[in-house]
């Protein structure tokens, strides 16, 4: 189901081939492996979130789902600002010519060399402790840079990665914030708001609700606390994109509703306060598709092999090697192939370990050396999260079409 809805919006399954051929003349003038990235389709995810999100909700993209220049650029003029990790992230944001002013460093472990770019791009450093804005304070030499605070809150978002609730390196734990605050007060730093974050790529639209209600209301409380008035209250983020068999889409739009509550009541709670929230996979995610090329088909003791000349070297999340889910995968299909006998197949890529499978027992269309499959749900955490080093095999190229 999954993977013919998806293979009908590339329309790589659909009528018309059209979409069919558009990614075989890609991979041929580009080569294989290949991440191909359509932009009309972050164009339209950005203006699906802005018709259910409350009106002046900011949405800040994370530049560690996919910090490709291009793709910088065509998201900068339609988000409100860029949320980067590194020194790095943010030239890249900078170069993209997003102002530094609405760029964002958070992280844990920034060093000296990271805030001080932060500073001379004037970005807002959201702290992770402490001891990080002394270190801001001393490298600002009397400026007084804009900082918000990352909680660690007391739950979590049920989700595929969870970076909040328990002991955590991200953050100040919400019972020493209030400390926390104080001290942000007895520096020289000029306080501006609260970052939450409490997961990542949650499906579930009233999961990601509760934990931005309880996100508002433990803000409401810190400022109470709080330096100075909370001027802007980053939400977090945690909208996830379908992957694997049996998972559906987010219900945007009963989340979009949630959250205009939730507008409302912070307009009486937090009077001063914008609201953000920080968005990569759910942008990004769905708009790209990595191509690689069958090289081999083998038959072993039965069973039908397909390697291809790419695999967790590029895409690791997708091969399911990351979290030990090996018999589940990403929508794959091969390319121009509908109408073929079907047959079941274990998708491989081409390093020497058995963990880089894409997929196990898989029907797909009968493929022969030289076809194309195509990996969909490619557009975040590709190449950034994975062992591109392992083997030494060229890098994919990247295109956005
Ligand atoms: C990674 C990260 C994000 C983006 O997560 P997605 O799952 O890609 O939306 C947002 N905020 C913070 C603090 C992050 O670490």
């Amino acid at each position: 189901m999954l993977t013919q809805s998806l293979c009908a919006r590339w329309q790589v399954a659909g009528p018309t081939e059209a979409g069919s051929r558009e990614l075989a003349a890609l991979a041929d003038a580009h080569g294989t492996p290949l991440f191909v990235l359509r932009g009309a389709m972050l164009d339209e995810r950005m203006a699906q979130l802005r018709a259910v999100l409350p009106a002046g909700m900011r949405v800040l993209y994370s530049v560690k789902a996919n910090a490709q220049p291009e793709v910088l650029a065509r998201l900068g003029p339609q988000v409100d600002g860029f949320d980067v990790a590194s020194a790095a992230e943010l030239a890249l944001a900078r170069a993209a010519a997003v102002p530094g002013s609405v760029l964002g460093m958070t992280g844990p472990g920034k060093r000296d060399e990271d805030l001080a770019v932060a500073l001379a791009a004037d970005a807002v450093v959201v702290l992770e402790s402490l001891d990080e804005g002394a270190r801001l304070a001393r490298a600002a030499g009397g400026r007084r840079p804009r900082v918000m605070l990352r909680i660690n809150p007391p739950f979590e978002l049920a989700a595929e990665s969870r970076m909040g609730g328990g002991p955590r390196k991200f953050g100040v734990d919400s019972e020493q914030a209030a400390a926390a605050l104080a001290g942000i007060g007895a520096l020289p730093l000029d306080f501006v708001g609260l970052h939450i974050y409490a997961g990542s790529n949650c499906l579930d639209a009233q999961s990601i609700a509760n934990a931005m209600h309880a996100t508002s209301s433990l803000a409401a409380e810190l400022a109470a606390v709080a330096p100075g008035p909370v001027r802007v209250l980053n939400l977090g983020g945690g909208f996830g994109i379908p992957c694997l068999p049996g998972e559906g889409p987010l219900a945007l739009d009963r989340l979009g509703e949630s959250l205009g509550r939730l507008a409302n009541e912070a307009g009486r709670r937090l009077p001063e306060a914008t609201l953000c929230v920080e968005l990569g996979r759910f942008v990004v995610g769905e708009a790209g598709v990595y191509l690689s090329r069958v090289v081999e088909r083998k038959v072993s003791r039965g069973r039908v092999y397909l390697i291809l000349d790419g695999g967790l070297n590029h895409h690791w999340h997708a091969t399911g090697a990351l979290e030990g889910r090996r018999h589940l995968h990403y929508p794959i299909w091969v390319v121009g192939a509908a109408g073929r006998p079907m047959e079941s197949v274990t998708v491989c890529g081409p390093l020497c370990a058995p963990h880089d499978t894409w997929a196990e027992h898989l029907n797909l269309p009968r493929a022969e050396p030289g076809d194309l499959v195509a990996v969909f749900q490619s557009g975040a955490y590709t190449t950034a999260i994975s062992p591109g080093d392992f083997m030494l095999r060229p890098a994919p190229a990247r295109l956005l079409v």
